[in-house]
């Protein structure tokens, strides 16, 4: 028979926690970073009236429904 000390089994069992954790916490920081990435996008914040609107388009210059101006896509950044 193997003798295992109880000890080393509490500690077994902790790593095994703090490593499936850790793991679910990388999984949803790369889904939140993903998310926030996506919406960032599609936002655009008008120069001329300061307005934040929304446009899914491919439209390289999207107009504002605001003050009808064109406004270039902001930068995606990552911080
Ligand atoms: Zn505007």
């Amino acid at each position: 028979m193997i003798r295992v000390s109880l000890t080393q089994i509490i500690l077994a069992y902790l790593i095994l926690i703090l490593t499936v954790l850790f793991g679910i916490w990388i999984g949803m920081d790369y889904l939140r970073k993903r998310r926030a990435r996506t919406a960032r996008k599609h936002k655009i914040h008008c120069s001329i009236c300061g307005v934040i609107y929304e446009d899914t388009s491919d439209n390289p210059l999207p107009q504002c429904p605001n003050c009808q101006s064109v406004n270039e896509r902001m930068k995606i950044q990552d911080i």
